[in-house]
This record gives C-alpha cells, sequence and structure tokens, in this order.
C-alpha cells in the first residue's frame, strides 16, 4: 500500500514536471517567436490622438510594430539618461531644439543616415549630420490686443522693450524652453551683450511677474492685464479651435503679428544612440518625414510642416507669409545654457 501510494506521488510529481517543462519550452519558443517580431519602441512628449492614429497606418503599412511611451520631455531625457546602454528607446520625440540637442550632447543619439529623410526634410531643420530631425516648425510671435494695438505700431523683438510698451508685455517664465531658446536665438544672432540687454528690457516691460502657460498670457490679453504676448503660434491655433469656450473668447480679441526675423523653433525626433532596431527606427523617421503623414501630424497641433512640400493649414496660412531667422538650430540648443544664467542675472522669473 505504502509503495504504492509512493508510487503515485512520484507519477504526480513526474507528470507536473513534465508540465512545467512542456510550459518552458513553449514559453521558449513564444519569446523567441516575440523578439523576432518586428517593432519600433517611441519615446514621445507628444501626445495626440492623431499620432497613434499614423502610428497605425505605420505598423500596417511596414508590419514593424510601434510602442509608444509617452513622458513629459525632461522626464524622457532623465530616463534615457538613466537607462543608457539598457534603454529600449529607438527613437525620442519631443518639441524644442533645446531638448533634441540636450539628447544629442548628452550623448544619447545616432545620426540618422537617410537619403529619404534628406530628400523630405531642409538642411536647416536638421542637425548637420542628422543628429536630430526636425518633423514640425512653430514661430514665436507676438499676439496683439487688436482693440488697443495695431499692427503698423508693431516690428521686431527689439521693439518690445522700448519705452512705449512699458507694464504691456506678458510672457511665461523663463523655466520655459520656448523663452530659452528664443533668447539663446539672440545669442546666435547678436551676441550675449545685446541678449542680455533685450531680456533686460523686457522686464523693464513685464505687465506682471511671469505666470502661467502661453495661452494664459493670451488669456490675460483678453482680462485687459497687458496689450502683447509672446507666445508660440500653435497655441493661437489651438485656442481657436479649443471646446473651451474662454479660450475660444480670449483668442478673438488678439491678433497675430509675425516680428522681423522670426524665431522658428521644431518638434523633431533622434535616435538613440542604443537602439537595437535601428533599421525599424530609420523607417519610422522616414516615414513621419513623408508628405501625408506630415500634413496630419503638424495639422494636429496647428505646427507648420517641415516637409516645404506639404501645405499648412488654412488657418495658418490666413496669418500670411513671414521671414524667419536665418540660424544654425543646433547653435539654439547650445546657447540653452547660457540663456539660462543670462534670465537668472537680469531676474527674469
Ligand atoms: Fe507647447
Amino acid at each position: 500500500m505504502k509503495i504504492t501510494k509512493r508510487a503515485k506521488s512520484l507519477i504526480g510529481l513526474i507528470t507536473i514536471s513534465a508540465g512545467v517543462l512542456a510550459g518552458c519550452s513553449s514559453n521558449n519558443s513564444s519569446s523567441q517567436e516575440s523578439s523576432k517580431k518586428e517593432v519600433v519602441n517611441v519615446y514621445s512628449a507628444r501626445h495626440y490622438d492623431v499620432d497613434k492614429e499614423l502610428y497605425k497606418e505605420f505598423e500596417k503599412d511596414t508590419g514593424i510594430k510601434v510602442n509608444v511611451i509617452e513622458g513629459k520631455a525632461p522626464e524622457l531625457l532623465e530616463r534615457l539618461k538613466r537607462e543608457s546602454k539598457d534603454t529600449q528607446a529607438d527613437v525620442f520625440i519631443t518639441s524644442d531644439i533645446a531638448n533634441l540637442y540636450q539628447a544629442v550632447d548628452s550623448d544619447l543619439t545616432q545620426n540618422i543616415e537617410s537619403e529619404i529623410v534628406e530628400k523630405n526634410i531642409p538642411q536647416n531643420l536638421r542637425g548637420e549630420n542628422n543628429e536630430w530631425i526636425g518633423l514640425t516648425k512653430r514661430a514665436r510671435i507676438i499676439a496683439y490686443d487688436k482693440e488697443k494695438v495695431s499692427p503698423e505700431e508693431l516690428s521686431t523683438y527689439e521693439d518690445l522693450t522700448s519705452d512705449k510698451w512699458k507694464n504691456e508685455i506678458l510672457v511665461r517664465s523663463s523655466e520655459s524652453t520656448y523663452n530659452q531658446s528664443l533668447l539663446a536665438s539672440f545669442i546666435e544672432l547678436n551676441g550675449e551683450d545685446k541678449a542680455k540687454a533685450w531680456s533686460e528690457g523686457i522686464v523693464n516691460n513685464f505687465a506682471r511677474d511671469p505666470q502661467g502657460n502661453d495661452r494664459d498670457q493670451v488669456k490675460a490679453i483678453a482680462a485687459g492685464e497687458g496689450k502683447l504676448a509672446i507666445v508660440n503660434s500653435y497655441y493661437i491655433g489651438k485656442m481657436v479651435n479649443s471646446e473651451d469656450v474662454e479660450e475660444q473668447k480670449a483668442v478673438e480679441k488678439v491678433g497675430v503679428f509675425f516680428p522681423e526675423n522670426a524665431h522658428v523653433n521644431v518638434s523633431g525626433v533622434v535616435l538613440s544612440k542604443y537602439s537595437n532596431n535601428k533599421e525599424n527606427a530609420i523607417k519610422f523617421v522616414e516615414y513621419m518625414t513623408e508628405e501625408n503623414v506630415q500634413k496630419q501630424f503638424a495639422d494636429a497641433n496647428s505646427e507648420y510642416p517641415a516637409n516645404p512640400n506639404v501645405e499648412p493649414s488654412e488657418l495658418l496660412k490666413s496669418w500670411g507669409e513671414f521671414t524667419a531667422q536665418d540660424i544654425n538650430l543646433t547653435n539654439v540648443g547650445k546657447y540653452n545654457k547660457r540663456a539660462v544664467e543670462i534670465f537668472n542675472e537680469v531676474n527674469w522669473k
């Protein structure tokens, strides 16, 4: 009896082991299959529904699965630095040359070698060796109170420092990369002294201590707190298309003015130095520069497409043509640190 019982339980154990082993081996083969499955891992600081639709199209066209991890740009940058060689990221999508440059400067990227990308994106909207690739453009414009200011009174960024705009300038904190890149562009174009004099002049003309985001500056014009605001062009578009009635009403009160040599920044993409799916990543970047994709990607955020063959939206066209700074954007990234120092020196909060 005893033996039989033992034998039975032994048989049971063997059966279980066999099952576990079978389970293991089938798990192994399926994980081998999944590692063979083509993927591209995207860290993205952009979160729009249209992005996901475009990624699905890419999956359909290529069979390459797009895995997206979303976060704010500084968080994703920190994560890339922390993960270093172990990162799963193949590409990183973010706004502002300040963020793109930080990824390049931290040695987290590699050059994107692609004739398709070079054909679709002009040289001034990518790094010298394709260290970064611009996907959309945005201008840092002057929004003005249509009741109190006529566009003939406006001209340059420098003019915003003149006494006639005392207590009338609304602009967000210097912690914003948008302001940092604007000032960095002045360092690149006019030198540090002039850039510092400009930021001092703006601080002297502040309508209030910097607060809120770009949309809040437009709302402050509507509330009569100041006549002019320095904001990114796409926020005007977002407010026009907003479901929020307060935003719609506020934006109706402002006009869009492009200063001479408007500061044009980008959102864009870099290829991770440690990408495990480099070919797929390059295909993905190429896809993002295609005309039909560019159209949807830019329009979703009221931005200008980086591909010059693609028309901007009707709203953007209604704002008219403008001249942009003739500038090396990589240097705007390089001067970011100095720009932050200058802001501190002139007490632009
Ligand atoms: Fe923004």
